[in-house]
């Protein structure tokens, strides 16, 4: 299975030229899901003891099992946060997966792990983070949003000298933020506290102040974070960054920014003012696989004081502590909640080493423009009803007179046609439709497609 012989160079020569074709398809193919039953009846039984070979395995999958994935990058999947990485940046996938690096330490992993702080760097200068900022690649906002919010109540423990050391923490919020924020004061057991938004979900300011003036002092004393959201993932807004850290501020917490979907706005300069404050986050995440054309999995996790956010997250272990001998050695494992990684900053890292910070920032703005228009189509399109401007790529709106049932309907079959992927979101407790444009591809006839459809 380890040697290289005459079948493995066949085998080779067939996944590479897979992963060249598909990365050339444009379009792909959109796709659509399958039963466990269908898949069973046309995929077979995979598992064998004598194994079904790569060839017949690789056919499978690209016959098969591929074609029951919706393709995240197709120009009209407006659904969720979309995908869209560059070529450069799946191809260079392949090489990561190929060069077996542990990117876990600088021992093992030095210089991935260089490249990987460059990249974090330019997004650290982009948001105005100072010199000594840094921080790791994490899987997912998810992931990143936990081990940014465990260095908060790590330094408010510490900061308290033991006199919180079993209290229950409390993080302030908004209303608008993100479901993983919820999610992670579940895993740390701590309480999640949400500050009304206005009526387009944005954190409101005087709602923040009123709600911490009204929290008793024993739960004031509780407070280890306020979160903020850079921007929304329902609605696309932007927190007032500077209004929420002056909170934070006033109650000595942390500050932490949630930007894993809107963070990448920050190149755009047409609205790096609405992000006015974003230079006083005590940590902030972005996820690259949204809108800054990476390929699955990649968030930049990044701290105003990584040596604090280490002290939080690192593992001791006898056959471990040979790695941190050296005390400037960046070693990513310490600075999240996990071990052994891939170096899945990479990816993001040749794509932008590759093309350069002026492609990113054209493309960003171009994503904006195109949902921008998207808009305007929808508010001059007599059968929609846009429901608020976009601030940053998602649009809202309703299609006037329809209910739960038609948007089903629909949506089913703009997927069920290869057309499109767009399923209805909730916004007030209404059912209404949602794009979010990530894609350069995505053009304003794709959205006249979708608009078309919905007569
Ligand atoms: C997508 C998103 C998350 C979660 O990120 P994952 O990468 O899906 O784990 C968190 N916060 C916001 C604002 C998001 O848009």
């Amino acid at each position: 299975m380890h040697k290289h012989d005459a079948a493995t160079e066949v085998l080779t020569q067939a996944i590479v030229r897979y992963a060249v074709d598909r990365v050339r398809l444009d379009p792909p193919p959109l796709d659509g899901p399958r039963t466990i039953g269908e898949l069973r009846a046309m995929a077979g039984h995979t598992i064998t003891e004598r194994g079904i070979g790569g060839l017949e395995a690789l056919r499978v999958f690209g016959d098969v099992l591929a074609q029951a994935c919706i393709s995240v990058d197709h120009p009209r999947f407006l659904s969720f946060v979309p995908a869209a990485p560059t070529e450069a940046s799946i191809l260079f996938d392949l090489v990561v997966g190929a060069s077996s690096i542990f990117g876990g330490s600088w021992m093992e992993g030095g210089g991935a792990v260089f490249a990987e702080n460059e990249a974090l760097r330019y997004l650290a200068d982009l948001a105005g983070l100072p010199a000594g900022a840094g921080g790791v690649f994490v899987t997912g906002g998810t992931a990143g949003n936990l081990s940014a919010l465990v260095a908060a109540r790590y330094r408010w423990r510490q900061r308290a000298e033991g006199r919180h050391d079993r209290t229950r923490g409390l993080i302030i919020a908004s209303k608008g933020a993100h479901s993983s924020v919820t999610s992670a004061g579940q895993a740390m057991d701590a309480d999640v506290v949400k500050a009304d938004a206005d009526h387009q979900g944005r954190l409101r300011v005087d709602a923040l102040q009123k709600l911490v003036k009204d929290l008793s002092r024993s739960d004031r004393e509780r407070v280890f974070a306020v979160v903020a959201t850079s921007g929304t993932t329902n609605a696309g807004v932007i927190d007032p960054l500077d209004g929420a850290a002056d909170v934070a501020d006033e109650l000595g917490v942390w500050f932490h920014i949630d930007g894993a979907y809107g963070g990448a706005g920050l190149a755009a300069p047409s609205i790096r003012a609405r992000y006015d404050g974003v230079e006083r986050a005590d940590s902030l995440i972005i996820d690259p696989h949204k809108w800054l054309f990476a390929p699955f999995d990649c968030c930049a996790l990044i701290y105003r004081d990584p040596l604090l956010a280490r002290e939080a997250h690192t593992q001791h272990a006898e056959y471990l502590d040979v790695l941190h001998a050296v005390d400037e050695d960046w070693n990513p494992s310490d600075f999240a909640y996990h071990l052994t990684r891939r170096a899945r900053g990479l990816p993001f890292w040749f794509s932008l080493a590759t093309h350069g910070t002026v492609a990113y920032r054209d493309a960003i703005e171009h994503t904006l423009s195109v949902a921008h228009a998207a808009a305007r189509l929808v508010d001059d399109a007599n059968h929609l009803e846009l429901i608020m401007e976009p601030e940053l790529s998602v649009v809202l709106f309703r299609r006037s007179g329809w209910g739960p049932e038609q948007y089903k309907a629909w949506s089913d079959k703009l997927l069920a046609d290869g057309v499109g992927f767009l399923v209805p979101t909730a916004w007030a407790g209404e059912m209404v439709l949602r794009i979010c444009v990530v894609n350069p591809l995505t053009t304003l006839d794709d959205i006249r497609l979708i608009i078309d459809s919905l007569l």
